[in-house]
Formats: structure tokens, C-alpha cells, sequence
């Protein structure tokens, strides 16, 4: 991730040191695991709805620093959001992680992977949270 200016690189490190909404929930509706095999990353995830919502969700898991950091930005992104608006978000940070495409601030913190797309074998690392959190809303 050399060419990451510095502060996206800041904000990533800052996740992965201390992740937010790690850990497990004691109620939840879904849970999802997840691996990416190429890299060894792991994740568990767990949701809670109300009315529609993401009430809660936590991950947890081991992997690289991309894959952490992206999870515990997920994690912050998608808490309180609806079914709806966490559809719509998450596939736009898996268009722009994927295929390189400006997202909307809406993405907050996680715009910092927006320069992943450019390291093939990193995309799957910063996706994989994504992924569950798409997997337990579906
Ligand atoms: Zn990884």
C-alpha cells in the first residue's frame, strides 16, 4: 500500500490497532462467516435488526491489517442504517474497492480503501467484510 497517501494509511492503522465493534454480541439475528483464503483472513459477523434496521453488529476474527481495518470501518458505517440504505452502501464500496469508482460521502471513514483496486491481491481483503455484511442483510 505504498502509494496510500498518508493519512488514508493513518486512518487504516488507527482501525486496525483499535477496532470498533469488535468482539461478540450476547443477541443477534444473523451471523456469517467468512474466509479469504488467498490471504487467511477470517471474519465472523454478527447483526441485530429493529424495525428494519441494523440495530448492532460486531465483528470478530483474525487477518491482515486491510481486512481488520475494513471490518471494524464496516462495522462503523453500517450501525443504525436500514436494509435499504445498507444495500445501497455497501455496493457502492464494492464498486469503488473493485473497479476503482468515486464513491459518495456517504462512505465516511471507508473511502480510505478507495485505492485498493489498484493492488489486485488486496481487494479481497478489504471486501471480505462487505461481503458478510451483504450475506446477513440478504
Ligand atoms: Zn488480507
Amino acid at each position: 500500500m505504498d502509494d496510500l497517501s498518508d493519512l488514508y494509511a493513518e486512518v487504516i492503522m488507527d482501525h486496525q490497532r483499535h477496532p470498533r465493534n469488535f468482539g461478540k454480541l450476547e443477541n443477534f439475528d444473523r451471523e456469517v462467516q467468512m474466509t479469504n483464503s488467498s490471504c487467511g483472513d477470517q471474519i465472523s459477523l454478527q447483526v441485530k435488526f429493529e424495525n428494519e434496521k441494523i440495530k448492532d453488529l460486531k465483528f470478530s476474527g483474525m487477518g491482515c491489517a486491510i481486512s481488520m481495518a475494513s471490518a471494524s470501518v464496516m462495522t462503523e458505517v453500517m450501525k443504525g442504517l436500514s436494509i435499504e440504505e445498507a444495500r445501497r452502501f455497501s455496493d457502492e464500496f464494492l464498486e469503488m474497492v473493485k473497479a476503482g469508482k468515486i464513491p459518495s460521502d456517504d462512505l465516511k471513514d471507508a473511502k480510505v480503501f478507495g485505492g485498493v483496486y489498484k493492488y489486485p491481491m488486496r481487494v479481497k481483503c478489504a471486501t471480505l467484510a462487505w461481503y458478510a455484511l451483504q450475506k446477513a442483510i440478504e
